[in-house]
């Protein structure tokens, strides 16, 4: 039994916790204090941070709303835990990139809109009314022509007809328009236009309204559709399909068909302003809110600074506490009309604690995925402020951390251990982080481990050049970088490393390939297994096993499980709010039906292998090649934890990354050939995993392969043969090339923020 008695116990205590590999832990978590919960990678911190303590509060939470809300919360899936007390009222603050809306910008957020808007309407001249006048997001504010968008999308219609072909020929090109579609049977039987005459011999007329009719009455409506349903022409179809709102699900051919089709550019009426006129032509201190919002945060705090008025004073307090306070997590480079969607994972949980910090709770319970990454020694510095700011304002704090510094920084660390998955799962450690340096453990050890430079780089006998890189803030970079060595790219977040080595290096030298940490396509039906290309393999081997055929042995086929169609949930849409989602019942969440589940191989069932993790399953299939091979490179990887059946919507950025790297490493019959751009492949490792990805790097370079990566971590900076330092600053204060060269001389390289902080292992 759990109680949520808030404020009246000094800790929250948990009672044999068994969540996925947590083997009976039971832990005391201190209350108001900044605790951090460390362990190698697969060991267990999530499970009992996220999957036990959070899930239970949410739990807790949801159960005190009426049904209807409750349902529509976020399942967390359900803790195994014997017994939680002084439970409080919990936020995760996680690494979930902001997706899908374009109306979503830094300053929406982070809640520093409404601010601007307050402040437009108290003091702007002249006043365009009250609040919602300058936001572009209200009717009364927008931007009539762009509707708020800040761009209009134009169809290019050279790009969208082949006037050389008819109807029947797919003179639509389009995959929604293409012969034997609705769309096209519309058109084809709605009398209007021959489908068998290319388009460019229609009379002019009749092109036009295939093209442009809007809601047109058909002289001889075709029987096969109701009299009532007007005809619209293709582009107005087009546009209420596609162009209005963001559809949320699109095949690929459909999203290729988008980026040649739709061309987007500034709104003529506001150049991207996305208010209307009356909110652009309010003023204070001769600039509109549009112009507030195009500027750097930390240029922003000077201008705040400089308005003194006092009917605006808790106005001008608050905005500078934000401001402040995204400065103070490395953000100072962004506007506040940036889109949300163009941040990186680090960045959108950065935007997500300046909100948590102005929303002015107490007593409130906040959890932090690895805060740190993304972010430069130098700024995890200020961080380490914002999270004892958060402490001190009464709130509990609790962190998953690898980074030495924050872990030293904490007023509690609980370590989990041993090892990964079934040698996890255990409290290795509780105490201060002091104690912990002085134990043997693996985070111990890493906590007072000098990080070595390397003083015997490989010199760099090849190079690419990029020249003239001038995208985003790059002034105008040319730089060589080497093959067949290992390159860093370092520098402080928002310098322009992710700008040089993932866009324009690739760009201009398309050998090179990047592995990033985006969302992986195929949602929660996507695994380790399906991404591997293992899972065919394995259900082959079930099939010979059983003599049954394949399809048995995957939920999309023969195998599915009827009630939930091979989900494993069961979802139920709800129009307009998020649909919500249970484990399907019938199948207990496996996806496959009764007769599947009953074949087994050497003693395991279908949904059993599915279950086990990739060190597991490679024992089980040691004979298998085609199976091997890529759990092989997820070992290599610190991968050997995952469960090859876990959804990869469940994994963080950099295990995506990781599986990413493991199914190139496995595709290629040459890896040693292989130019790999990799974008902070050590989130969410552990010290001691980050020096097994090294000795990886390092195999892979010696047999000829190039690897460059974009690195805070300073083991890895020390490590490489090379490095690029980008800066010296963020935003316009950085994109140039501050060093290149071996390690050592970052150290001694003048303007270097990332030389000086490289042999501190404690900032
Ligand atoms: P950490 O956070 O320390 O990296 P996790 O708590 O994520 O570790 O994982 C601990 C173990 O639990 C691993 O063996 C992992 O594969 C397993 N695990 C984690 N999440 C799931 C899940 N959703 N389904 C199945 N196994 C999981
Ligand atoms: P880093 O990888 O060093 O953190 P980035 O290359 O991501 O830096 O960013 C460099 C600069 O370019 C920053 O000022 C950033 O705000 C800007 N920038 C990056 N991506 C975009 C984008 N999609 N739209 C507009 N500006 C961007
Ligand atoms: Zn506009
Ligand atoms: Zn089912």
């Amino acid at each position: 039994m759990t109680k949520m008695n808030g404020d009246r116990a000094a800790w929250i205590s948990i009672e044999q916790a068994r969540t996925n590999n947590l083997q009976e832990v039971s832990v005391r978590v201190p209350k108001h204090q900044v605790t951090a919960f460390t362990g190698v990678s697969g060991s267990g911190k999530s499970s009992l941070v996220f999957g036990t303590i959070a899930a239970e509060a949410t739990r807790l939470i949801a159960e005190s709303y009426p049904l209807f809300v409750r349902n529509r919360l976020p399942s967390r899936g359900r803790a195994d835990v014997d017994r939680i007390d002084g439970l409080m009222f919990t936020t995760v603050v996680d690494q979930r990139p902001f997706t899908g809306n374009a109306r979503s910008t830094v300053g929406t957020a982070s809640d520093i809109a409404p601010l601007l808007r307050m402040l437009f309407s108290r003091i702007g001249e002249p006043c365009a009314g009250y609040s919602p006048a300058y936001s572009f997001n209200d009717p009364s504010g927008m931007c009539p022509r762009c509707e708020g968008l800040g761009t209009v999308d134009d169809i290019d219609l050279d790009q969208l007809l082949d006037t050389r072909l008819s109807l029947n020929q797919g003179a639509i090109r389009f995959p929604a328009f293409e012969p034997g579609t609705y769309r096209w049977s519309r058109m084809v039987h709605s009398g209007l236009a021959d489908p068998d005459r290319p388009l460019s011999e229609l009379p002019d007329d009749v092109l036009n309204s295939l093209l442009y009719a809007e809601d047109l009455p058909l002289a001889s409506p075709d029987p096969k559709y109701p009299k009532s349903s007007n005809f619209d022409g293709v582009i107005p179809r087009f546009r209420n399909s596609y162009l209005r709102k963001t559809p949320s699900r699109l095949t690929d051919e459909e999203r290729a068909g988008l980026a040649r089709i739709v061309t987007r550019q500034p709104c003529p009426e506001c150049h991207g302003a996305r208010v209307n006129q009356a909110a652009r032509s309010s003023l204070i201190d001769g600039r509109s809110i549009a112009d507030w919002s195009a500027l750097p945060v930390s240029e922003l705090r000077d201008l705040v600074h400089g308005v003194h008025d006092s009917r605006v004073n808790p106005v001008l307090t608050a905005i500078t506490e934000r401001l402040r306070a995204l400065d103070a997590v490395g953000l100072g480079y962004l506007t506040l009309d940036r889109h949300s969607t163009t941040l990186s994972g680090g960045e959108a949980q950065r935007v997500k604690i300046v909100r948590h910090l102005g929303s002015a709770l107490s007593d409130v319970c906040y959890i932090f995925d690895e805060p740190s990454v993304g972010l430069h020694p130098h700024d995890v510095h200020r961080l380490l402020t914002l999270l004892a700011d958060l402490r001190d304002a009464h709130n509990t704090v609790l962190v998953v951390e690898h980074h030495p510094a924050v872990i030293a920084a904490a007023d509690h660390v609980i370590d989990l251990g041993p090892g990964a998955g079934t040698n996890g799962g255990q409290i290795q450690f509780e105490g201060t982080p002091d104690e912990l340096a002085a134990t043997d453990t693996a985070t111990g050890r890493m906590l007072h481990e000098q990080v070595r430079l390397n003083l015997n780089p490989r010199t760099p006998k090849k190079s690419v050049t990029v020249e003239h890189a001038t995208a985003h803030n790059l002034h105008d970079i040319t730089v060589d970088i080497p093959l067949e060595v290992l390159t860093v790219v370092t520098g402080v977040a928002g310098s322009g490393k992710s700008t040089l080595a993932a866009q324009i290096l690739p760009a201009q030298h398309p050998q090179f390939v990047v592995i990033g940490q985006e969302p992986l396509r195929g949602g929660n039906r996507s695994t380790p297994a399906t991404v591997l290309g293992i899972a065919d393999p394995i259900r082959r081997e079930f099939a010979r096993a059983n003599r049954m055929a394949p399809s048995w042995f995957s939920p999309n086929a023969r195998g599915a499980c009827p009630v939930c169609k091979g989900k494993g949930l069961i979802t139920t849409d709800l129009a307009f709010l998020d649909d919500v989602s249970t484990p399907c019942e019938a199948c207990g969440g496996t996806r496959f039906n009764p007769q599947a589940l009953s074949a087994q191989f050497k003693g395991h069932s279908i949904a059993e292998v599915l279950a086990m993790n990739a060190s597991q399953s490679l024992d089980l299939f040691r004979s298998v090649r085609d199976i091997t091979t890529s759990l092989e490179w997820l070992e290599d990887l610190g991968l050997g934890y995952l469960s090859i059946g876990q959804a990869t919507n469940t994994l963080s950025g950099g295990e995506r990354q990781r599986l990413l790297l493991a199914k190139r490493l496995s595709d290629t019959p040459e890896p040693s050939r292989l130019r790999l751009v990799l974008d902070e492949p050590t989130a969410g490792l552990h010290g001691s995993d980050t020096d097994r990805l090294l000795r990886l790097f390092d195999r892979l370079v010696d047999e000829g392969a190039t690897i460059t990566v974009i690195e805070h971590n300073q083991r890895v900076i020390a490590h490489a043969d090379y490095i690029i330092d980008i800066g010296p600053g963020a935003g316009e204060l950085g994109g140039s090339v501050v060093y290149h060269g071996p390690p050592q001389g970052l150290l001694t390289a003048r303007d270097s923020i990332t030389g000086k902080w490289l042999l501190t292992p404690r900032p």
